[in-house]
């Protein structure tokens, strides 16, 4: 038997008689010519399930535009009608609500594990923007539930399992009792058939008894309620087999423990007459201590409220109360729906959750209907507007800060992956690091074991864990180098005054030395010279004075021992890049300027940076200049080869003719001259001339030579050089960078 249309609009015209009533016809005309010829596994046609889901949305007291979108669910994904299609005969909000629901069921729900629930929950929320997205998978949900026998066991069970992980929770936070119990029980039945009939079979057998039982008690309540002039109406509350499969579980007891409760609902007309109930049924039995509950001054997250009290009633069995309004209860059962009937409703709202902000917005909009467009405002709140949720290749889903990267990601999934990404596939296809994660996509990190954090990263992340661990790498990375350097500083001085380090530094001494200056390690010592807070003048000056006052006058030490130099552990694991030497000695940190960017074949110049070890700039560079760098902190280096072959970063500056082609001209000059370009940016003037900035990778001085020739060739270019400063990105640094040229724009 499927639902007939008449009663569909007759339902909602009940309870929403201002509403647009034809857009349900138009929809059933529609769909059922979309679903023509198409049948369902239980043998009848398809247009009962749209048919159903309508309807379940009207049982839900739901608007025209949801029962609509209900019944037109389907035509997108099973009948190949366009959205476009639907926006053009419905309007947006009907094709919204459809595009969402295909959105959603896009999702794969593949790990069930407890914690992975509730991610996937909230993704689901996140991904709809529209609250009634949700209403009506909820009622799709159910009716595909409701007719899940026609499935093979498989698929009962997965979809079941689905269901009780995903689907009725979210009912149970939108507070749609009625729907989340019926999905539970329904669920139950599947995955643990046993166990509901055997729960089934308890509940008919204690049936009469139990009627009996809630009759009596009912009455003597009824009786002492009406003498007091509180109107009420009780009835018995049968629980739903999930709840006592649920609790005989968690708390290990039998049946006859679990519904040895009987539950009664008590529903009256105000607030005052709720604790009015409460006390004349405190005062007619013993309240269970520790079972009342004020759910009334205190709501629940999802807005549900009630008083529950347990006492004990009639031939010592505990009876259970809910005592609540009419309100009230229309909240219980139809949560976020019923909001859309009752007006004046305005709970104690400091207490709710915060983010359910969303449905204190909907009541506040109540007091104000008139306004179509506000409403859709309102529904179209981000339930959670601070997270958004990703899968890793796994299927996993992991939670983050909106505006996190993969790079978040990445140390999220482990450390080691952090400090090694290069690159990531955003649902398979390569972004930059730097690029925002958005809701439902699948992340891939790419990793090299040669490439490290760089400082640059604290701008980019959003999660404190990814920042907390690059600043611990960086931290890590920056004492080995000191201490690596502070070794070469510390040998190099006690080589020049005549002493050995093999000897004076090792073993016990070398702990010794270190403790004479305060530090627990000789690492810690080498450290504190590398980062420059000792000197190395220090500590030979401390062991030639103690060797002066152990050795008796005369005999100096004139002779240089000859002893394998020792190889500090810190220092081995870390070679002379870029083919450097300082002052004749290898095995020091080095570094490149990124103002200059030196290449083999400058004339160069070491610099010592504290707790960096060496920088090298070209030795006329003007940011040495600017700094004023002492002397003492300069050091000779020189190249080990004049080239190396290894391809290094470069700026190069041309002022051109502003003509259109010129960029694509210069650009393939420099390709020609076997140069790699990496980033090109272009300013023009108002006298029609073009500065450009090239990012390139030379690899020596005669090859820059070549570059800068070819471009010099090219039509139209006026001047050209090697750049001097530090990185400019924007128009205004590159004519700042002109102006200190000297070069009128
Ligand atoms: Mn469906």
């Amino acid at each position: 038997m499927m639902r007939r249309l008449e009663t569909i609009i007759e339902m909602v015209g009940s309870y929403h008689p201002e509403d647009n009533l034809d857009l349900i016809g138009k929809a059933y005309v529609f769909t059922a010519k979309a679903h023509r010829g198409q049948v369902r596994r239980s043998g009848q046609p398809y247009l009962s399930h749209p048919m159903e889901v309508g309807g379940i949305l009207a049982d839900m007291k739901m608007d025209a535009i949801t029962v609509t979108a209900g019944l037109l669910h389907d035509t997108v994904e099973d009948a190949s009608i366009q959205i476009k299609e639907l926006r053009e005969i419905f309007g947006t909000h009907v094709a919204d609500i459809v595009e969402g629901l295909t959105k959603i069921s896009q999702i794969e729900f593949g790990s069930h594990q407890k914690r992975q629930a509730e991610n996937f929950r909230k993704m689901v929320l996140a991904m709809a923007k529209d609250i009634r997205v949700i209403i009506v998978k909820l009622a799709d949900r159910l009716h595909n539930m409701r007719t899940l026998e026609y499935l093979s066991p498989e698929k009962q069970r997965r979809i079941a399992r689905e269901t009780l992980d995903i689907y009725a929770p979210i009912a149970d936070r939108l507070g749609i009792g009625w729907v989340k119990n019926e999905l539970d029980d329904i669920s139950l039945s599947y995955l643990d058939p046993q166990a509901y009939q055997e729960i089934a079979a308890h509940v008919a057998s204690n049936f009469a008894a139990r009627e009996e039982y809630i009759a009596k008690v009912t009455k003597i309540v009824s009786d002492e309620l009406a003498k007091e002039g509180v109107p009420a109406t009780i009835s018995g509350r049968p629980k739903h087999f999930y709840s006592i499969y649920r609790k005989m579980h968690d708390q290990q007891i039998s049946f006859d423990q679990v519904y040895d409760i009987v539950a009664l609902r008590l529903i009256t007309d105000e607030v005052k007459h709720c604790y009015a109930s409460l006390g004349l049924i405190h005062s007619l039995w013993t309240p269970i201590p520790g079972r009342f509950k004020d759910f009334i001054a205190i709501p629940k997250s999802n807005l549900y409220r009630s008083l529950h009290t347990t006492v004990i009633g009639p031939e010592g069995k505990r009876v259970e109360f809910q005592i609540r309004t009419e309100e009230m209860h229309s909240i219980a059962e139809n949560g976020i729906a019923a909001h859309w009937r009752y007006k004046q409703g305005s709970p104690a709202d400091e207490s709710i959750d915060p983010k359910f902000t969303w449905l204190r917005h909907l009541i506040e909009w109540q007091q104000d209907l008139k306004d179509p467009q506000e409403f859709l405002d309102t529904v179209k709140i981000d339930l959670f507007p601070d997270e958004v949720y990703v899968f890793t290749p796994r299927g996993e889903v992991k939670a983050f800060p909106r505006g996190a990267t993969p790079i978040d990601f990445a140390y999220a999934v482990h450390t080691e992956i952090g400090n090694h990404c290069v690159g990531c596939k955003l649902n398979g296809r390569m972004v930059p690091l730097k690029s925002e994660l958005k809701n439902g996509e699948i992340v891939e990190i790419l990793t090299s074991s040669r490439h490290v954090p760089s400082k640059d990263w604290l701008k980019i992340v959003k999660t404190s864990r990814a920042k907390a661990k690059i600043r611990a790498w960086i931290k890590k990375e920056q004492k080995d180098r000191s201490i690596a350097f502070g070794w070469e500083l510390c040998e190099r001085e006690l080589h020049r005054c005549g002493l050995s380090p093999a000897q004076t530094l090792k073993g016990k001494q070398g702990v010794e030395l270190a403790k004479r200056f305060g530090f627990l390690t000789l690492d810690d010592l080498m450290g504190a010279i590398g980062y420059g807070k000792v000197s190395a003048k220090q500590v030979a000056a401390k062991l030639l004075a103690e060797r002066a006052a152990e050795q008796p006058a005369g005999q100096e030490n004139g002779q240089a021992e000859i002893a394998p130099k020792p190889q500090p552990a810190a220092a081995k694991k870390l070679g002379a890049p870029g083919g450097v030497k300082l002052d004749g000695i290898d095995n020091v940190f080095i570094r490149f300027a990124r103002c200059c960017n030196p290449v083999p074949g400058d004339s160069i110049v070491g610099f010592i940076t504290r707790g960096r070890g060496v920088t090298v700039h070209v030795h006329d560079c003007p940011t040495l200049l600017d700094e004023g760098v002492e002397t003492e902190r300069r050091v000779e280096v020189e190249w080990v080869q004049e080239t190396s072959g290894e391809r290094r970063p470069m700026k190069i500056c041309a002022v051109t003719e502003d003509r259109t082609g010129i960029l694509s001209e210069i650009c393939s000059a420099i390709s020609a001259s076997q140069a790699n370009i990496t980033q090109a940016n272009v300013a023009t003037t108002e006298d029609n001339r073009a500065f450009h900035e090239f990012s390139v990778e030379i690899t020596d001085l005669p090859h820059l030579r070549r570059v800068l020739d070819a471009i010099r060739k090219v039509k139209g270019v006026e001047w050209v050089e090697r750049a001097r400063t530090r990185p400019t990105r924007s128009r205004r640094a590159l004519r700042s960078y002109l102006n200190r040229r000297q070069i009128k724009a």
